[in-house]
């Protein structure tokens, strides 16, 4: 199994970079974790739109589903073929993307015929076509919010979504080969929430050390993080090997040596 970054930034996309987004492939499954501002035409170094298989939205902030609409252009204009994708939302998501699709077109339904919206259920696995299984699972956010197991039967990735240090993130996370994980705090970045909605570097650190994560991969930095700083924030609470997540960074997931680029 292998993780892609396609956008590691919070809220707002530091230069050059792209807001959530995440590919985790295996045996030529491709599954989208989240798909944030511009990570669109980050996916496209990758992989064609219509090689994605299945796409999860962990929750309903912008940051981690405005380009599904970049999406529908691109399926419906683009390299699209005929296939329309299976977007799995948190429940309520559907009626939302509803709004937004009435807000872009009030003569058809915007996201049909390239998307098929779904809701998952927190805690039931997603069953996909191919070895990956994708389980949501609850976590603490400003809304509600879900972080995704995913394992192709060998080996497992936890994503945290946006979430303060919570159980629920603690006990999905244990003996994870990857954990990828927010520190929207880290790295120097300012606090603009009371009671916090997000975790620092330090706090994703703890969580994989308690969790006995193999490697941690930090991503969903404010655009204003000092990313080396929070590098060194994880490192004080994680003894393993932390990958500062970036666009185009490849993680293999299980037994091979972690690569980053
Ligand atoms: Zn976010
Ligand atoms: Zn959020």
């Amino acid at each position: 199994m292998r993780l892609t970054v396609l956008g590691s930034s919070a809220s707002q996309p530091a230069a050059g970079d792209a807001c959530s987004g995440y590919i985790v492939a295996s045996a030529g499954q491709r599954v989208l974790l989240d798909c944030g501002s511009g990570v669109i035409g980050n996916l496209l170094q990758h992989a064609a739109l219509s090689e994605i298989d299945a796409i999860f939205v962990s929750h309903m902030h912008p940051d981690h589903y405005i380009d599904l609409i970049a999406m529908r252009y691109g399926l419906r204009y683009g390299d699209g073929g005929t296939r329309p994708i299976d977007v799995f939302l948190p429940p309520g998501g559907a009626e939302q993307l509803q709004a937004v699709s009435e807000a872009i077109s009030k003569t058809q339904p915007f996201f049909a015929g390239a998307l098929n919206l779904h809701e998952y259920t927190p805690g039931q696995a997603v069953p996909l076509r191919g070895p990956l299984t994708v389980t949501p699972f609850t976590v603490v956010h400003g809304i509600p919010s879900h972080g995704m197991a995913v394992s192709d039967g060998a080996s497992r990735l936890v994503y945290s979504s946006d979430t303060v240090v919570c159980a629920e993130l603690e006990v999905a996370a244990r003996g994870a080969d990857v954990l990828l994980a927010e520190n929207a705090l880290g790295g120097g970045a300012p606090d603009h929430h009371h009671p916090r909605t997000h975790m620092s570097a330090v706090e994703a650190g703890t969580v994989a050390a308690k969790a006995g994560a193999g490697t941690l991969v930090l991503t969903h930095f404010w655009h204003t993080a000092d990313r080396a700083q929070a590098q060194h924030e994880a490192e004080s609470t994680f003894r393993g090997r932390v990958v500062i997540g970036r666009p185009h960074a490849q993680v293999n997931v299980g037994a091979e040596t972690p690569v980053a680029r």
